[in-house]
């Protein structure tokens, strides 16, 4: 693990012990509060983060957000039992139900232990944190269930992993509905966008990323320059016709 400030109020820890991509949590200090945006793989992954928390020289309350109920996103969650945990209701139905499924098919990337600890907040559409400039919204795309995060005040959005290069993995079918929420984040203006696999993605990536999108629905052939985005490809072509639903 590595860390590396991204704003004035924000650093992003990356993790890259799983193969083929990097992981990203990222941790916001405001005035009052931290923000820490997914939660990684278990007790050890967050323990660098939670030092960090305690060391502050005032104590803050701190919020936790999962951008969806993937594995690699909040198997850290059960370090922040006694916080706020906040995701789109459907995270929580989905990591209550695919719980014991993805410790099954992922417990090799298991970092210390994990527990379940479902999110304690839930939202359908939007949650504004005034005081900070900080909004949570819903943004399906990668999944049914993922969230987005904006700093109004940097302009920084946190996308989750509706983003990411070379390729985004989409395991929800509902492809007009990813593209809509791409062409959303374009009307908050971000002066950097940060996801959970890749940083600093660029305008130009998002529109490349609808046009890839709209290729996938349109069954068209498409080239790519690695074996793994060759891979992920064939998988997205899979869930896009629905042979396969992986959840
Ligand atoms: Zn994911």
């Amino acid at each position: 693990m590595r860390s590396e400030r991204i704003s004035n109020s924000a650093s992003v820890y990356i993790f890259d012990d799983i193969e083929d991509y990097a992981t990203n949590v990222f941790l916001i200090e405001k005035e009052t509060k931290f923000y820490l945006i997914d939660t990684y793989c278990g007790t050890d992954s967050m323990k660098p983060i939670i030092n960090t928390i305690k060391n502050t020289p005032r104590q803050k309350e701190v919020k936790v957000i999962n951008t969806h109920f993937h594995w690699d996103h909040i198997w850290g969650n059960c370090c922040f039992k006694d916080n706020c945990i906040i995701s789109h209701e459907i995270c929580r139905a989905f990591i209550d139900k695919y719980w014991e499924e993805q410790i099954k098919e992922s417990k090799q990337y298991i970092t210390g232990t994990t527990e379940k600890q479902l999110p304690n907040l839930t939202f359908k559409e939007r949650i504004f944190f005034h005081d900070d400039n900080i909004e949570l919204f819903y943004s399906p795309g990668h999944t049914v269930d993922s969230i987005s995060v904006f700093d109004h005040k940097e302009k920084i959005l946190y996308v989750g992993d509706n983003l990411e290069k070379p390729i985004v993995y989409v395991e929800h079918h509902d492809i007009p509905t990813y593209i809509n929420t791409l062409k959303s984040y374009l009307g908050y203006q971000p002066q950097k966008i940060m996801a959970g696999h890749t940083l600093n993605i660029k305008q130009e990536d998002i529109f490349d990323t609808i046009e890839y999108l709209e290729g996938l629905l349109a069954g068209k052939e498409m080239l790519f320059a690695s074996n793994y985005a060759r891979k992920v490809h064939s998988r997205n072509l899979k869930a896009v016709q629905n042979i396969i639903s992986v959840y």
